[in-house]
């Protein structure tokens, strides 16, 4: 049996991904020791505590981080994960990413559990708006603001102390109930709720396949694991899929 053999086999696999999907697009990720939580501290930058008591902060570091995030490209591993949902061989792709790269790559069915940098939303009246706008304003001012009631602007993703919007914790775990197959791609799975996935995916039943830089404590529980870049691993396990049809 191989991960390929698994995939082409699955009824309803689901993919989960973290941050190093998007390492090889060159967007660092947030823990290890080059991570960007080394620099910066979350609690002062990225916490809705901090965000409410003065949201410059938070704009100063998204105006230091942020131009990576916006300029990135899609790279072989969101290309091979939209692939296979086209070929029916994933049901969706499950992201703790912000980056909307899943999207931008022909992925269709994606649910961003921490939200995307996608859009921003005003904090005193929920008016909403593309990023473009606050990064017009990023680069005049301060901080971005709503044009119709003048409140600060956020992005709409999961701060730290901020809960994950119900709806969408609801539309992964349905997902993973259903699965099959399970497969973690640069995830450290550290970070709940994504942590308890595996979990939950064991407990109805599907095999669990993990792709990885490097190992995780979720590792005893993978029927499969490969360790490597993902940009690398998931085309041959898509080209390994294509020759078995
Ligand atoms: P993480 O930083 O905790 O772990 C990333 C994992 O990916 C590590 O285990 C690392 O070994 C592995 N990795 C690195 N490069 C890889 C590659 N090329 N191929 C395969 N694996 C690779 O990330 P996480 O588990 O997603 O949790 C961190 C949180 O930070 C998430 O909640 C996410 O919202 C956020 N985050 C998002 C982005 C983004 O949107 N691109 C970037 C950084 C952090």
């Amino acid at each position: 049996m191989s991960i390929a053999h698994e995939i082409r086999h699955a009824r309803r696999a689901v993919a989960l991904t973290g941050a190093g999907i998007s390492a090889e697009s060159g967007l660092g990720t947030f823990r290890g020791k080059d991570g960007l939580w080394s620099r910066y501290d979350p609690a002062s930058v990225a916490s809705i505590e901090s965000f409410t008591q003065d949201p410059r902060k938070f704009w100063e570091f998204a105006r230091e981080i942020g131009w990576s995030f916006l300029t990135a490209k899609p790279n072989a591993a969101h290309m091979a994960l939209a692939e296979l949902e086209d070929m029916k061989r994933i049901d969706c792709v499950i992201t703790q990413n912000i980056d909307g790269l899943h999207q931008r790559a022909g992925s269709k069915r994606v649910i961003e559990v921490h939200g995307s940098i996608g859009q921003v939303a005003c904090t005193k009246c929920t008016a909403t708006y593309e990023t473009a706008k606050a990064v017009d304003q990023l680069v005049r001012q301060d901080v971005p603001t709503c044009e119709r009631c003048g409140g600060s602007l956020k992005p709409q993703v999961v701060l730290f102390g901020e809960m994950i919007p119900k709806k969408t914790l609801d539309q992964a775990f349905k997902k993973l109930k259903s699965a099959d197959l399970f497969l973690a791609v640069g995830t450290s799975l550290e970070v709940y709720p994504a942590a308890s996935f595996p979990e939950a995916a064991k407990k109805s039943g599907a095999k669990i396949v993990s792709i990885n830089m490097e190992r995780t404590r979720w590792d005893d529980l993978c029927d499969y694991r490969v360790s490597g870049p993902a940009g690398e691993i998931l085309p041959r396990i898509v080209q390994a899929i294509k020759i078995s049809f």
